[in-house]
């Protein structure tokens, strides 16, 4: 006779799903066409059709430990030729969303950053913020508030001191609840995998072997954009979502620079400040190349999720657009606080750089706290999916060549009656 588990369905898990887009989740009546279609599911993990499944039922735990959920790029394949339209690409990002949440801390901050209200609040806050900052500074340094004479200058406004003051304390937290994610987030693929390592009950792989061997491969294919460029539906959203991430690394290099120039080197030693760069110094020329882009990736992301939502290919969601505006305000803000103080028009040139300043803050801030935390998951998820084979496959090394289950999970507790049994699907 077959064993009979009790299933206990996680509603709130359910409601949450349903919210961030997922309303749909219900229609699915398991077909498995759209793990058939998808052109980024594989052989051995077919997804979404198993998803699905666990959203209906409520397996928030199930879904939790599901690496494969954060392989899915939502380019809506799948939903296009789904026969009952339950849009399982948008389930996914709306699973995604919800898996954000959950492993946000504080959690305050994911419910404050996933809303208009709340991240259009955060910039208004930072604004304020820093112009207190700058009136602080201005009372230390003599320069006239709110508009200084002369040339406009904004490290005259603000030197590194001020702003590392605000920024820094923030990095803290970013990079602390970052670590806090992502970790739990593995421990939780690692025990849905079978895989006991990181979970607390297992021997730990040395990070730097597993970065070497899984890190850098899985970096570079997320720099390639390979996966992205094999959806179908959507795959021009590859192009602007390239132009971002790109633009990102330069500008994190420009930024790394100038405080290593600034805060270690010309300050401290030189008593002077390394920026404003003139227009022709190649750090600066790097630097808006890479505002540019910033934009022009931003405007194309928006143009596309526009065109597909209209066609009905793509649901975009309320964070969706909110990351998408507020990476495409920080590019245009940047730009124009240049352009204003290349007209040397004081009056628009210190609130924009003001503006600029606020938009960064939020954006930096929501790495964890908001959809843009596919980030972190997604890459963790693309590094474990490598580490994941290889310790299948018995080829990891670290001494941990035998996996600890080498067939898939433990045993759940949640297990289903032999009636409930998921079909099997078969990646054509
Ligand atoms: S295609 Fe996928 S989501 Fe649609 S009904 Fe079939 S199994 Fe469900
Ligand atoms: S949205 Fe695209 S990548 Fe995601 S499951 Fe559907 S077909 Fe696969």
């Amino acid at each position: 006779m077959a064993e009979t588990k009790k299933i206990q369905p996680d509603l709130s898990f359910i409601r949450g799903v349903m919210a961030a887009g997922g309303d749909t989740v219900n229609k699915c009546y398991q077909c498995a066409t759209c793990s058939v279609v998808c052109p980024l599911s594989t052989e051995d993990s077919p997804f979404p059709r198993k998803e699905m499944l666990w959203a209906q039922w409520g397996l928030a735990d199930k879904i939790a430990g599901d690496a494969d959920v954060w392989l899915c790029h939502q380019c809506g394949d799948c939903s296009a030729y789904c026969p009952r339209d339950a849009k399982p690409g948008d389930v996914l990002g709306a699973i995604r969303i919800n898996a954000i949440k959950h492993y946000a801390e504080p959690k305050a901050l994911a419910d404050l950053l996933s809303n208009t209200a709340g991240v259009l609040g955060t910039v208004i806050a930072a604004f304020v913020v820093w112009y207190i900052v700058a009136f602080l500074w201005s009372l230390h340094t003599g320069i006239k508030f709110p508009f200084p004479d002369g040339e406009v200058n904004y490290h005259h406004y603000f030197t590194f001191i001020p702003i590392d003051i605000v920024v820094l304390p923030i990095v803290g937290l970013v990079v602390w609840a970052s670590y806090k994610g992502v970790t739990n987030f593995w421990a939780d693929i690692s025990k849905g995998s079978g895989i006991v390592s990181y979970t607390g009950t297992g021997p730990h792989p040395p990070l730097g072997i597993l970065f070497t061997k899984y890190g850098i491969p899985a970096f570079q294919e997320i720099l390639s954009h390979k996966r992205f460029e094999e959806c179908g539906q959507t795959a021009e959203r590859a192009k602007g979502h390239k132009l971002l991430l790109w633009s990102f690394i330069m500008l994190f290099i420009v930024t790394t620079v100038v405080f290593i120039l600034n805060d270690i080197i010309y300050v401290p030693f030189l008593h002077e400040e390394f920026t404003p760069m003139p227009q022709w110094n190649p750090i600066k020329i790097f630097a808006n190349i890479a505002a540019i882009m910033l934009v022009v990736g931003a405007w194309l992301i928006i143009k596309m999720r526009k065109q597909k939502t209209a066609e009905g290919v793509l649901k975009s969601s309320e964070q969706d657009w909110i990351l998408v505006w507020l990476i495409f305000s920080v590019g245009a803000t940047g730009i124009a606080a240049e352009l204003f103080r290349l007209m040397n028009i004081g009056g628009i040139a210190y609130p924009t750089y003001i503006l600029h300043l606020a938009t960064v803050v939020t954006l930096f801030l929501a790495v964890p706290y908001s959809k843009f935390a596919h980030l972190l998951y997604r890459t963790t998820a693309y590094v474990y999916q490598r580490y994941e084979d290889d310790m299948k496959a018995g080829k990891a090394g670290f001494g941990l060549e035998v996996p600890v289950n080498p067939v898939g999970p433990p045993p759940a507790e949640e297990e289903k009656t032999e009636e409930s049994e998921e079909p099997k699907e078969e990646k054509s």
